[in-house]
Parts: structure tokens; C-alpha cells; sequence
């Protein structure tokens, strides 16, 4: 396992920060932005690469300073271009994001804790929490992942962003500011933390906001969703609070499990829910993780999406990208753990003879 890093990271740091950063070298303020620019801007992630800088100070960086602190240490390629990364950070936890292609943009999907605290039961990332992301460690994603400069970002990998506030809201700003992306271009995904919804309301930003539903009742949310959150209503008068701040459309996330969310009385009580509420839906037909639920048909998922149409609901049905990689959020982190398991509990040669 890596030792937590002595070297100062950079990737997380604003341009004010890298100018103070510079100073402390007893550089200029400007190598701060020269930095910056190269970081942020360039995607540049070596000091050798950044040629405007002395070759001393380039020499003295790459001893003293890490400028992402992620480490890739596992990449898949779908047959449809998604690719999917597992990063280690400097304390051996370990991360994972998913660069997704379109014919005209690109989005990259990126997570904001190691492991996550709310334990959805159909869920490979809910089986452990280790802890949040640094804003650096979310935005370090972001720079290895990208292909364009200004990609989609959503914010719907491992963990509950909103349970991550501080930090989400630092690299939401980094990612804005210093890459260049605009705020429309991102989405927030949450299981419906309120009063994260409503903090952000007030930051003045046009993020998405995603909400994942996945019943249309407080008792059959409660089954899927352990976590203590609070009831539907509240949660849609926080949303509803949410468009009114931004006036950007909330999408409710659905995840369709067969038998269990999925019958035509669900999808007409969701609807009954959601009514004259500015929103989508995107329908997501479960890709088996846990043994304990089964994917719907597709004959099943259409009539589901149907219903909510014919009572004027907007849904589309989203199939999950790069299956055959693991797509699925907490997959590739899950099985990276078992053979780090595996190999802890795995007889010495002298116990095994
Ligand atoms: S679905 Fe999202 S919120 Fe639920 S356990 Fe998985 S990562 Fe966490």
C-alpha cells in the first residue's frame, strides 16, 4: 500500500493557491499561473512537459511537488469506447471514473468518495465506505480521463457527492473556473440529500441536479435505500426549491429491478408523484451486480416508460454504457479489493507446503 505523500499536491489548488504556492519557492506569482495554465488548461501532467519553466524549477518540482494524485493502476475498454479507469490515491485507497464517447461530445462520470456510506442494496459500491475525496483527488479524474477540453462531467460515480459537500463544491468551482467548463455542463447526482440540495441552490451555480428515486413510495425507497433520508415530499420540495435557484430541469434516476420497482402500478404512482414537476425521467434497467435482483425485459422497461409518458411525464430508458467493463458504479474497485484480499489471506509458500 502507498505511503500517504510528503510532496505538495497540485492538482486541487485554484491559481491564487499555485501563486502562493510559487511564492513560498521563492519563484515569481506568475510561475503560479504559468502552472496553472499548464495544469488546467493544457492537461499537461509532467513538469518536463511545461517548457516555459527554468529547468532548474522543473527539476525542483518534480522532487518536491505531485501534480495529480491519482495513479492509474487499472484501465478497460469497451467495444463502444467506454473506458473505464482505477486510480490509487496517495494513501492506497483507491478510485474509479468512466470516460463515456458520444458522436459529438463526451462525458466523464467521476466519483467523490472511496466506497460509499448509503448502501443501496443493489449497489457493488455500497458494500464499504472508506472516506471523501479531496477536491483534488475528484478533479485529478477529470484531467486523465478527457479526451476535449471541455467535456460533461456528471457526478455520478462512487459515493454521495452531496455527503461531500465542502470538497464537491471546491472542485465544481475548480472545474468551472480553472478548466474552463461551464457549470450547465455538469450534473450532480444524489440519493436525495435535502439540505446538500438546498446549499447548493444557494452557490449560484447552473449544475444539473439528478436525483436518484428508484421507488415511487417511502416504504419501497427504504427497502432499496437504507440510509436514513427523509420522506419523498420533502425531498421534491427541495428539488422544486432546486429549479426555482437555477431554473435548470431535475432528472429523477430510476433504476428498473424486475418484480421489485418495475410493475405498472409503480410507474403510474410515479407519475401521479411527478405531476406538473419540471423534470425527467431517465430509466435505468438494472445491470446485475447482486445476485439478489434481476434485470427487467425490455418488453417490461418499455411499458413502464410508456405509462409515465402517457401521463405526461418526459422518461427515456438509459441503457448503462461499457457493461462488458464493468460499468456498473463500485465494480472494478470492488474486484481490484478482492485480489488485494485475496492475496492478504493467501497462504505464505512455507504455510501452503
Ligand atoms: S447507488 Fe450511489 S448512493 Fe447508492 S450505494 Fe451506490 S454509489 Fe452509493
Amino acid at each position: 500500500m502507498a505511503e500517504t505523500t510528503t510532496q505538495t499536491v497540485l492538482v486541487g489548488k485554484t491559481t491564487q493557491e499555485l501563486e502562493t504556492f510559487a511564492e513560498s519557492l521563492g519563484e515569481p506569482r506568475y510561475r503560479g499561473r504559468q502552472l496553472a495554465h499548464w495544469i488546467y488548461r493544457k492537461g499537461v501532467l509532467t513538469f518536463d512537459a511545461m517548457t516555459d519553466l527554468p529547468k532548474a524549477l522543473r527539476q525542483r518540482l518534480g522532487e518536491i511537488a505531485l501534480i495529480n494524485p491519482l495513479q492509474v493502476v487499472d484501465v478497460k475498454v469497451a467495444s463502444d469506447g467506454t473506458t473505464k479507469y482505477l486510480a490509487q490515491l496517495p494513501d492506497g485507497e483507491t478510485v474509479e471514473f468512466v470516460f463515456i464517447p458520444h458522436s459529438d461530445w463526451e462525458t466523464i462520470c467521476v466519483s467523490t468518495q472511496a466506497g460509499c456510506p448509503i448502501g443501496c442494496r443493489f449497489c457493488a459500491s455500497g458494500e464499504s465506505f472508506a472516506r471523501n475525496l479531496m477536491a483534488g483527488e475528484i478533479v485529478g479524474q477529470v484531467l486523465l480521463a478527457r479526451r476535449r477540453e471541455t467535456p460533461n462531467i456528471v457526478f455520478m460515480g462512487m459515493g454521495e457527492p452531496l455527503l461531500n459537500f465542502d470538497n464537491l463544491v471546491k472542485a465544481l468551482r475548480l472545474l468551472n473556473k480553472e478548466v474552463g467548463i461551464g457549470a450547465r455542463r455538469m450534473t450532480v447526482s444524489t440519493v436525495g440529500i435535502v439540505q446538500g440540495i438546498r446549499k447548493l441552490a444557494q452557490l449560484g451555480m447552473q449544475v444539473n441536479l439528478a436525483v436518484s428515486l428508484h421507488a415511487p413510495d417511502d416504504e419501497l425507497r427504504r427497502r432499496l435505500i437504507p440510509a436514513k433520508l427523509p420522506p419523498i415530499k420533502e425531498l421534491l420540495q427541495a428539488c422544486w426549491e432546486y429549479f426555482q435557484a437555477t431554473k435548470r430541469r431535475i432528472s429523477f434516476e430510476y433504476v428498473l429491478l424486475k418484480g421489485v420497482n418495475d410493475r405498472p402500478e409503480h410507474a403510474v404512482e410515479l407519475a401521479r408523484l411527478l405531476r406538473d414537476f419540471p423534470c425527467h425521467v431517465n430509466l435505468i434497467p438494472y445491470n446485475p451486480t447482486v445476485a439478489e435482483f434481476e434485470r427487467p425485459s425490455e418488453a417490461e422497461v418499455e411499458q413502464f416508460r410508456r405509462l409515465l409518458t402517457q401521463q405526461g411525464i418526459a422518461a427515456t430508458v438509459r441503457h448503462e454504457r461499457g457493461t462488458e467493463v464493468q460499468g456498473a458504479c463500485g465494480q472494478l474497485r470492488r474486484h481490484l479489493r478482492w485480489e488485494i484480499s485475496d492475496l492478504d489471506a493467501a497462504p505464505t509458500a512455507a504455510e501452503g507446503r
